[in-house]
Parts: C-alpha cells; structure tokens; sequence
C-alpha cells in the first residue's frame, strides 16, 4: 500500500510531466502493477483501498488515466520535448523522432541546441529566452538541422511547465515542420508583389471594386488619376459615366458573368473642367469566403475588375480633325448661303420692276391705243427678257442638300460651333463662357442644318460685338432643359436689338448691320427658317439688358439612354 500512497505523490506534482526517462519508466511499471491490482483484486482486499487505488489512478475530476496523457503526448503528430531549465531534453516523443531524424535515446541529455543550425539570428534566440525567464509562453520559426544535415524550418512553441507550487520546473517543446509551407507562403508572397509591380508598371488605370463600389486594390495609374482629380474618386466617376452610356446592358453583362471591353466615357476633369476621355473594359471576379465561416458552406465575394485606357489625346485629335472638316464645311456653306443670299436678293429686286413692266404692257393691251405697239412690242420683249433672266436666276439657285433626321446632343453640336469658331473668337478677343447643362435630352433633327442655324447666331453675336465701340466682347453660351423642350442660350454683349426691330429682324431682307453691303439680311430669317423646320421657335429675350439675350427651343427626345447623355 506505500506503493499506492506514492502514486498521488507524483500527481502532486500536477503538471511537471516528468523528471526524466528513468522516472518515467519506474512510474509506467507502477502504473500498470496499479492497473494489474484493479483488474484483479486478492481476494479478501477490502473495498476501501481498491477505491482509494482506483481513485489514485484518475486525474483530478477527471476520469483519466496518467497512461492515457502519456499516450496522448507519445502518439501526438506533433514533434513534443520536455528539457529542464537548460533545456536539457529529457523526453521527446516518436514524432520528435520522425522530424528530427534523431532516435529518442540520441536526443535524451542533451541541450535543444543540437537542433540549431546555427544560422538562426541570436536575437531570437535572446526573444525566446527572454520570454521564458518571464514565464511566458513563446513562439516563433527557427531553422533547425535533421540529423542527416537537412536543414528544416520549425514552427515552435515553448510553454513553461508550472508545478502547484508556482515553480517553473520544465520547458514542454512543441514542433513541427513548415518547410513547405513557408515555400508556399513565399511563393504566394512572390507571385503577389510580382502581380503587384506589373499591374503598378502598367500605363493604365486599374482598380478592383468590391460589390459596394469600394476601392480594395489600385494601381499607380489609378492614384495619379485621382491626384488630378483633386481627391475624387476615379473609380465613381468612371462608374457612373458607364452606366450612363451603357444602361441596363452594364447589369445585363454582369447577370450573365460576362465582362464589357472598349467601352468609351468621359467625363470632366477638376482641373480645367475639360473632358478626359477613356476607354474602359472590366471583368467580374468571383473570390471564395476566407473566414472559417465558409468553410463548409463556401460563400463567394463578387468584385469588378475594372481596367480604362485614357485616350483623351486621341479624341482630341480626332475632334481638331472633326473641327477642321467642319469648319471647311461651314466655309462651303457660307459660301453657298451667300450666293443664295445674293440670288434672293437679285429674285426680289428683279420682281418688282418686272411686275411694272408686266403692268403696263397689260395696260396698253387692254386699252389698245392706236400707234402703241412699238411700246408693245417692246414690253413684250423687255418682259420675257426678264422672265427668262427671272428663271435663270432661280435655276441657278443652289441645291438644297437633303439630310436624314437622327439624334443630336446640342451641347456636343454647340462645342463644334465654338470650335468652328476659334480663329474669330481669339482674333477678336471675345471671352466665352460656355455652360452646357450635364444631362441634356437629344433632339431629332438634321444635324448640318441646325449648326448652320447656331454658326449664324453665333456669327451674328460676334458681328454684334466686333464694333470699335465695344469694350467688353462676351459670348455666353447655355443649353438647358425647360419641360420637354431643350433651350440654348446665346448672349452677347454687343449693342443689343431696339425693341422697335425685334419683329423686323426676322424679315427676309432686313439688315440693321453696319456691314449691309455684304448682307442682304437672311441671317436670321434663315434661322427662323431651320428652327421652324425642327419644331422649334427662336426668340428675343425682351428682359435682356446687356446686349442681345437670343434663346432658341427644341423639342428633346426623352429616350432612357438620352436621359443619361453628358455633354
Ligand atoms: P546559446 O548560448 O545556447 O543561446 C543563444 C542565446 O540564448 C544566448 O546568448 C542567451 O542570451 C540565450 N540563452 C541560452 N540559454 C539560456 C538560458 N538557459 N537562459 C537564458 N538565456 C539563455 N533552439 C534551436 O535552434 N532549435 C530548437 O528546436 C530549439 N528548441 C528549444 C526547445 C526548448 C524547450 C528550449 C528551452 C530551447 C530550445 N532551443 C532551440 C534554444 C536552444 O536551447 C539554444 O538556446 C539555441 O539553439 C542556441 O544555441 P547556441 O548554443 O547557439 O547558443
């Protein structure tokens, strides 16, 4: 029964696991005899000491053996020592073995440095140290070498052992190999910054948006963007102007996990208010749930990919050109206005004496006075000579071009206006303040013959203010909506439209401008004319006191692409 008292002795010792492999060995052949007593009690032994030893042999409240935490530790897949205070080891388990190379009995007795490799850096070895003095667990990666010389990277824990009596005894080692993790680990790492560095490196702007339009990875494309945006957001900006000119097709892509390409937005530049013109593709990506939450059940994450090509440069080269060749239209068109303008003007001068002629040749008939039909005759020839200069002259009436209707946005109509109109604004000196609306319904209409009816308002404007009188030259220019209609506004500051002329200045052949040599006053007829063949309506605003205030009206097509169109 001494025996038996002896048992507890060493559990009392709580968690000092063991002295070492003798103790071990003299305590595991105590325990199997106690074990042995259980299984078979002599006879006659009473029931008070097989439960006094049955009680001996479980641990606290619990029900377990000390055998079984043996076992436990000896069968653990994870590389398991016990060192005293030096950290001498006096046990290791089988996987201590397997990793090691080393068999337990060449390990026990000597110092866990046997493991080094010696190319651990000594201030971590000071770290691990350091926190054992202090009784704190440690844990960290050291570099160890197999018995064989291979060297292994250990992911180690180190646990001070505490006795009941708040002693640390031992050291409990825990290790294992992440060699090949940490190959992985550095293979992600690798690749990551090598992703990383191209997609920095690339000229475009890439951004990854998580399903709240959030910011979660940028390129340095995407930054300098933002640093001419003054802060803004590039990817909101982009965003919106996408699903501006795309619609439901931008949702429509994304239902069907389908990406869109080259899909070309603008929108305008904080710094000089500019439009910056880009090209935009993007793809939808699907990411696994990383939390243990989706473990079983795998959640995805949805994120957009979203790559845009500045092409700004491009377009604006493509709109000098468009410019160019709208401005050698215009000059055509001038041209052609002017003869019209000319032949008009001959039409309705040549009318009136022709009608006299016509009137008096009627006269003499009808009277028939005896020795008139020289005069007659000559009235006669005068009036068929007439008749037939009147018809050639109306032949030789330009053409008018016939043009399909289709959808005009007037704020892109009106930048090419201005455009057309460069050289005279600079040559000139007129400062224009343009301010198209951002959302502007289009209008149906034939496209050359409103920028006609613009370019002639425009020029009349600008005529207006190229008087020596006129200090201040400012052209304003406005598009805006009222109801269905849409509304452009041109101001000038030049000397204005009496009232008394307001209604005359609408009249074919009227000109109130100092230049009447070179105009017989169709300008605005003419744009009376156009506005009338678009449904629309041209007025002076009465109220306008700084010049002349023109605003012109059309009706605005309402469709849901429309609706979003920015200028
Ligand atoms: P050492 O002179 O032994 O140690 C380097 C520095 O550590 C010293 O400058 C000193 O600051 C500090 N140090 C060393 N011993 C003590 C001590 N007793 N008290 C306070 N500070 C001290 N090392 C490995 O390389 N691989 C292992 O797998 C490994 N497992 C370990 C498991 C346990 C339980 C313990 C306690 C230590 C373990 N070590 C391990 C550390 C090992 O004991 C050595 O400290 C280390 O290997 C460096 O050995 P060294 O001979 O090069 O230098």
């Amino acid at each position: 029964m001494r025996g038996c008292k002896e048992v507890p002795e060493t559990r009392q010792e709580g968690r000092r696991l063991v002295h070492s492999q003798s103790n071990h060995a003299v305590w595991q052949g105590l325990s199997e005899a106690l074990e042995a007593f259980l299984d078979a009690p002599p006879e006659g032994t009473p029931a008070t000491v097989i439960d006094a030893v049955s009680q001996a042999m479980r641990v606290g409240a619990g029900l377990l053996a000390p055998r079984l935490f043996f076992e436990a530790v000896e069968q653990s897949p994870l590389a398991i020592s016990i060192t005293d205070l030096e950290a001498t080891i006096l046990y290791a388990n089988a996987a201590f073995a397997g990793v090691t190379g080393y068999a337990t009995s060449e390990v026990v007795g000597r110092n866990q440095s046997l493991l080094s490799d010696e190319t651990t850096p000594t201030y971590v070895y000071q770290a691990l140290w350091g926190m054992l003095r202090e009784r704190r667990p440690w844990n960290g990666r050291l570099l160890n070498r197999r018995k064989d010389g291979a060297r292994y990277l250990a992911d180690l824990t180190i646990v001070p052992v505490v006795t009941a009596g708040d002693q640390v005894t031992h050291y409990l080692a825990m290790h294992r190999d992440v060699t090949q993790l940490h190959r992985l680990e550095q293979q992600v790492s690798n690749q990551k910054a090598l992703i990383e560095s191209v997609v920095d490196a690339a000229p475009m702007v890439i951004v990854v948006l998580d399903a709240e339009e959030r910011v979660v990875l940028d390129n340095q494309a995407y930054k300098k963007l933002m640093g001419d945006m003054r802060g803004r957001e590039p990817a909101t900006a982009l965003l919106g102007a996408l699903k501006a000119s795309m619609g439901e097709a931008l949702e429509q892509v994304r239902h069907r996990g389908q990406g869109f390409s080259e899909q070309i937005v603008s929108f305008h530049s904080a710094v000089d208010g500019e439009p910056r013109w880009f090209s935009c593709s993007g793809t939808w990506i699907q990411e696994r749930e990383l939390s243990a939450d989706g473990f079983f059940e795998p959640r995805r994450h949805e994120y957009l990919l979203l790559i845009a090509a500045e092409i700004t440069a491009l377009k604006r080269r493509q709109q000098e050109m468009r410019i160019n060749a709208l401005r050698a239209l215009a000059a055509e068109e001038e041209l052609t206005a002017g003869m019209r303008e000319v032949l008009s003007g001959a039409i309705f001068q040549m009318q009136g004496p022709l009608n006299v002629i016509a009137a008096a040749a009627d006269m003499l008939r009808r009277r028939s006075l005896a020795g008139t039909e020289p005069v007659r005759g000559v009235l006669g020839q005068a009036l068929e000579a007439g008749m037939q200069a009147l018809a050639t002259l109306k032949a030789s009436m330009p053409a008018d071009i016939d043009e399909p209707r289709m959808p005009i946005n007037l704020n892109e109509l009106m930048r090419e206006v201005l455009g057309i109109s460069t050289d005279r604004l600079l040559k000139d000196g007129v400062v224009v303040d343009w301010r198209p609306t951002a959302v502007l319904p289009a209008v149906i209409g034939q496209e050359r013959r409103l920028r006609c009816l613009f370019k002639q308002l425009v020029d009349n404007a600008l005529d207006a203010m190229s008087g020596r009188g006129c200090l201040r030259r400012e052209l304003g220019i406005a598009t805006s909506t009222d109801a269905d209609l849409v509304q452009i506004t041109i101001t000038d500051t030049g000397p204005g439209i009496p009232e008394t002329l307001r209604r005359k200045v609408f009249e074919p052949f009227f000109t109130a401008k100092a230049t009447a040599g070179r105009h017989v006053g169709m300008g605005l007829a003419m744009a009376q004319e156009l506005a009338n063949q678009h449904a629309g309506t041209i007025e002076i605003d009465a109220e306008y006191q700084e010049g002349c205030c023109i605003h012109v009206r059309l009706p605005g097509t309402r469709t849901r692409r429309d609706n979003h169109r920015r200028s």
